[in-house]
């Protein structure tokens, strides 16, 4: 079988539920020659990844996924290879993890009003991960009101919900520049989620090309077939390559590591663009 790479996934921290060691461990035993660490808006993972897979003898690179948005639409931007401390990066991915927090906090004591949930719950895991809705629901799945994430996120999580309080994204195309400006590898995240109403549209896409997006995840479990070949066109047009992988958030979420995954000369093209290639 060819060489496979899964190019995204989470950790503890930020909404995963396992270490970065376990995503090594787990990428090595169904046999990945490789998996990218895509954390929300933090590289506190990367060393410890990095150090598992070296250990194991799998390929490391390090990644982001970073926290945009596009007119009304929230836009996820896969980050791969950045410099960890470019500064203009840094100091907006700060304001989004600060954004994050104060967020989450708003959301748990409007959901307190009527669940019997608190913060010191909700941050059992630490405080210093990138907080999100994943960890409300977490603590209402533990205090019995809800069997999984899924169903707090199709609820009391959902955007028209009462409880729900908007967190501050970076502008897609201004994250595209910071990215490449940190030298790292930018990539549309799952442009056509099924939880969308419809995929991210051309405008869209033209902007974010003429910004210096590098690719377009459309191999992903969560994008709706029937949008694809319309962002397969586009992709061939623009010159833009496309990532396969799983989006894995351990028991958080039901992608399964290495469900989908990209191929030697993907990885191999990013490690030749990226700042930092392992
Ligand atoms: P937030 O960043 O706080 O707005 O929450 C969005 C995050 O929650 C995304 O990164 C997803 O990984 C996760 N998420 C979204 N929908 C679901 C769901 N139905 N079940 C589990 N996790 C979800
Ligand atoms: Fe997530
Ligand atoms: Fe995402
Ligand atoms: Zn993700």
């Amino acid at each position: 079988m060819p060489a496979r790479y899964d190019l995204h996934t989470h950790s503890v921290h930020s909404d995963g539920t396992t270490t970065p060691a376990e995503i090594a461990a787990e990428a090595a035993s169904i046999g990945l020659a490789g998996f990218a660490l895509t954390d929300h808006d933090t590289v506190e993972g990367w060393n410890e990844a990095r150090a598992s897979a070296a250990a194991l003898g799998i390929d490391f690179l390090p990644g982001m996924e970073v926290t945009t948005k596009h007119d009304w639409r929230s836009t996820h931007l896969l980050a791969y290879g950045i410099e960890p401390d470019a500064p203009e990066l840094t100091r907006a991915l700060e304001r989004v993890r600060e954004s994050r927090h104060g967020r989450a906090r708003e959301m748990v004591a409007r959901l307190a009003a009527d669940f019997n949930i608190d913060w010191a719950t909700v941050i059992e895991g630490g405080e210093d991960r990138t907080l999100g809705r994943p960890h409300i629901a977490d603590a209402l799945v533990d205090a019995g009101y809800y069997p999984d994430r899924g169903a707090a996120f199709d609820d009391v999580l959902h955007p028209r919900s009462k409880y729900y309080v908007p967190t501050y994204a970076i502008e897609t195309v201004e994250a595209i520049g910071m990215v490449r400006d940190a030298g790292g590898v930018p990539v549309l995240a799952h442009p056509a989620a099924g939880r969308m109403t419809r995929p991210v549209d051309h405008s869209a896409l033209q902007a974010f090309v003429a910004a210096g997006l590098w690719g377009i995840e459309l191999d992903h479990p969560e994008n709706r077939d029937a949008w694809l070949p319309e962002l397969r066109e586009f992709a061939v047009a623009h010159r833009l390559h496309v990532t396969g992988a799983s989006d894995y958030h351990g028991a958080g979420k039901k992608n399964v590591l290495g469900e989908r995954t990209s191929t030697l000369d993907t990885w191999d093209a990013i490690r030749a663009l990226a700042a930092v290639k392992e």
